[in-house]
């Protein structure tokens, strides 16, 4: 870097810091006047839908990242940090999906008011890659697998801290929470008993996907993922690994590819493609949400049961 460029970015970081500084004044204002609701910030779509389920009609909640977009290489920008400040409640999924929450939040940002939660802290999480046979190269800080809330076994868990994170702010409600999470939990237990049974008879035990985001469910419900893209969703991968893949996938039987609407289906339509041609079978591809924003009219729940009946097909298929 030379002295100009210094000059400039000392600058730039310079008007950055007043301007926190003077929305940090005004936020503590604001934040006591929102109709006497709960400022929740919640990373992303699962958990402002946990949060909104939970909380109801005392919360006001914003997903910080924007809906059914890449999450792995989001950075906030200075109107999040703004949210941020002015949070009640900070709700995190953890597990290295958001390094930069330590990286630039904790940092720059006096949050001495606000309760932070890692909604996966202390769970049991699977190491990155442990979802997959093969472990694939990554070049983000964690060591965890992220995806944590496309199982509704984990998601259960996560959506339990946020109930009591909010019994923790908010404490004059506590029975209207409580109400309210006995509904969401119910349903999400109803949902895990649904994956176990209907997947028990299962014929197969290997699925085929874009982005590997589905180790949760592999460990849960006893079948592999192997990825297009791997776990971070920014591998190219190699003509000779999509050839691999094909011949596993000639090997196995498999006639059934997986792909989550957020991501560029190129990778699997050229294995369709392939598969098509050596074997003259029809090869179908089928959805696997990753659940990070409502689509195709289907809400977070919604794609967790849509989930399960696509993993049907292509699981207990002949
Ligand atoms: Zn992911």
């Amino acid at each position: 870097m030379n002295s100009r460029q210094a000059i400039f970015l000392l600058a730039v970081f310079g008007a950055l810091a007043v301007a926190l500084v003077s929305l940090y004044v005004l936020g503590g204002q604001q934040s006591q006047m929102q109709d006497g609701k709960v400022s929740v910030v919640a990373t992303f779509y699962p958990l402002a839908y946990m949060a909104q389920e939970i909380g109801g009609d005392h919360v006001l909640v914003r997903s910080l990242i924007p809906y059914n977009t890449e999450v792995h290489s989001w950075q906030p920008s200075v109107s999040d940090m703004i949210a941020l400040t002015n949070a009640e409640l900070i709700v995190l999924n953890g597990a290295g999906l958001e390094p930069w929450f330590n990286e630039k939040v904790l940092p720059s940002l006096n949050l001495s008011r606000t309760v932070v939660l890692d909604t996966t802290e202390g769970l049991e999480l699977l190491a990155l890659g442990e979802g997959e046979p093969e472990a694939y190269e990554h070049d983000h800080g964690g060591e965890y697998d992220p995806h944590t809330w496309i199982s509704p076994y984990m998601a259960g868990k996560q959506a339990e801290r946020i109930y009591s994170a909010l019994v923790e702010v908010d404490p004059s409600h506590s029975e209207y929470y409580k109400a309210r999470w006995d509904t969401l939990k119910a349903k999400l237990d109803s949902l895990d008993a649904r994956y176990q049974q209907e997947l028990a008879n299962k014929s197969r035990s290997e699925i085929i996907v874009s982005h590997g985001a589905y180790g949760y469910l592999c460990s849960r419900y006893g079948f592999e993922q192997r990825s297009v893209i791997g776990l971070t969703a920014d591998k190219q991968p190699s003509v000779q690994e999509l050839r691999a893949l094909v011949d596993f996938m000639v090997e196995h039987n498999i006639s059934v590819l997986y792909v989550d609407p957020a991501y560029s289906p190129s990778y699997i339509n050229t294995l369709k493609g392939e598969l098509e041609s050596q074997t003259g079978m029809a090869v179908k591809i089928l959805k696997l949400y990753l659940a990070l924003g409502p689509v195709d009219g289907k809400d977070y729940l919604d794609q967790l049961a849509s989930n399960l009946e696509n993993l049907e097909s292509g699981l207990l298929a002949g």
